[in-house]
C-alpha cells in the first residue's frame, strides 16, 4: 500500500487545492492532507476552520484523511507510514522554494520521495493569498474557493476586514 503526504497550510482551501488531491487520491492507496498548526505567516483561519473546510472540500473521496501536524514533515511522513510527499507546481516562481525544500527532506529521510503534480491550468495563478486579498476588497471568491465553503470562508473574511 503506497501512502502519499499533501502538506500545507490550506488558509483556506482553494480548487488548486481540492484539484491536487483528488489527483493524488488517483494515484495513491491512501492520501493524507497534513494541515501545517504553526506557520510563519500568521494563519488567517484558525487550525479547526482550516480542517473543517478541508473536510467538507473532500467528501466522498474514501482514501482522504485530512489532519494536522506540527514539526517537521519527514517526521510526520515517517510516523504515519508514509513513503511520498506531494506538492504541487504552479508556476516557475514555486520551483526553487520547492526544489530547496525536496533536498533537504531527501537529506533528513532518503525514504521518503517528493512527488510534484503541475497545476491544471485553469488554477495555475491561483492561491489561498489570492482568495483572501479578493476577498477583503469585497471581490468576488466565488470561483477560486469550493462552493460547499464559500459562505462560510466569506463570512471569515469579512470579519478579518473589519479588524483591519
Ligand atoms: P504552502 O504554504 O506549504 O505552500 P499551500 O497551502 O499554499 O501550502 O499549498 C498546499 C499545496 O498545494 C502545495 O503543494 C502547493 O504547491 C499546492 N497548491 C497551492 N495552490 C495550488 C494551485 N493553484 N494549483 C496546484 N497546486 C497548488
Amino acid at each position: 500500500m503506497t501512502t502519499a503526504v499533501c502538506p500545507g497550510s490550506f488558509d483556506p482551501v482553494t480548487v488548486g487545492h481540492v484539484d491536487i488531491i483528488k489527483r493524488a487520491a488517483k494515484m495513491f492507496d491512501r492520501v493524507i492532507v497534513a494541515v501545517l498548526i504553526n506557520m510563519d505567516k500568521k494563519p488567517w483561519f484558525t487550525i479547526d476552520e482550516r480542517l473543517e473546510f478541508l473536510r467538507k472540500a473532500t467528501e466522498g473521496i474514501d482514501n482522504v484523511e485530512i489532519v494536522s501536524f506540527n514539526g517537521l514533515l519527514v517526521d510526520f511522513a515517517a510516523a504515519n507510514g508514509a513513503d511520498v510527499i506531494v506538492r504541487g507546481l504552479r508556476a516557475v516562481s514555486d520551483f526553487e522554494y520547492e526544489f530547496q525544500m525536496t533536498l533537504t527532506n531527501n537529506k533528513l529521510n532518503p525514504e521518503i520521495e517528493t512527488v510534484f503534480l503541475t497545476s491544471s491550468a485553469e488554477n495555475m495563478y491561483l492561491s489561498s493569498s489570492i482568495v483572501k486579498q479578493v476577498g477583503v476588497m469585497g471581490g468576488d471568491v466565488s470561483p477560486f474557493v469550493p462552493h460547499c465553503v464559500l459562505d462560510e470562508i466569506i463570512s471569515r473574511i469579512k470579519q478579518r476586514s473589519k479588524v483591519l
